[in-house]
């Protein structure tokens, strides 16, 4: 499998570029009892996690987004365990639980880690995979399945995060924002003075499902990468400037 590293500035530039790449140089793939997709590996690394998060071609709104950063906090993961197994609004995996209250155990994997977090330390891991529950399972398993916390300086933290199965286009726009917005509660919430200074996302099968792809055509038709920040760009709002065309944020940068 073609093997892709993506460095952008904001997850909107991170994204527009991922997406550019599986379109253009993705391999296809016939999964084994899902819809055909077009994958690559892919390691995206980020420099600013907060700012320009949602490009405008992302396929729905901030309402959504604010729904998936409402998800992954620790009082969601209460409200979900707390309902009974044959609760017509449980899913398949719920990544606040596996994030907060790991398996039957109820282990915290975030907090024990905080607690712990030292500067040059490699160890701090959280599992939201669990070997016993979803190894068995045919499908439906959780596609985020670890991170890792680094606290680099007294304040920064670069955060890992790994996906065994990724989609580019519907899943890493609400995914990355609201993982941002959970880690960043808790600093919040424990009163760490923890800021996330970068983000590196691994995805083993990053893919667009074909039932995506006409879409992401479409967009591609009307719109390209800024060539100096990597945003997908309309491409009638590209600005004509002595070092080529760049879009209306880059040119007042300039
Ligand atoms: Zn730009």
């Amino acid at each position: 499998m073609k093997a892709v590293l993506i460095e952008a500035d904001t997850i909107s530039s991170a994204w527009s570029q991922l997406i550019y790449e599986i379109y253009k140089n993705g391999e296809e793939h016939k999964p084994d009892y899902s819809m055909s997709t077009r994958r690559l590996h892919a390691t995206v690394a980020i420099n600013d996690v907060d700012n320009n998060q949602i490009n405008s071609f992302v396929p729905f709104g901030e309402n959504l987004i604010k729904k998936y950063k409402e998800e992954l906090t620790e009082e969601y993961a209460e409200w979900y365990i707390s309902l009974p197994d044959d609760d017509k609004r449980k899913f398949d995996y719920c990544y606040a639980k596996q994030l907060f209250r790991y398996g039957e155990t109820a282990y915290n994997t975030l907090s024990e880690n905080l607690k712990n977090l030292r500067v040059g330390s490699r160890r701090h891991v959280g599992v939201l995979w669990e070997n016993e529950v979803h190894i068995p399972k045919f499908e439906d398993q959780p596609c985020w399945i670890a991170y890792k916390l680094e606290l680099l300086n007294e304040t920064d933290v670069l955060l890992y995060i790994l996906y065994r199965s990724w989609d580019a286009y519907g899943g890493f726009p609400a995914n990355l924002p609201a993982i941002v917005e959970g880690f960043k509660k808790v600093f919040r919430e424990k009163k760490l003075p923890y800021r996330i200074e970068s983000l590196i996302a691994t995805g083993w099968d990053t893919h667009i499902y074909e039932s995506d792809l006409q879409a992401v055509e479409k967009i591609f038709k009307i719109a390209q990468l800024c060539p100096k920040c990597g945003n997908l760009t309309p491409k009638h709002a590209l600005i004509s400037t002595t070092k080529g065309k760049v879009c209306t944020q880059c040119k007042c940068r300039m």
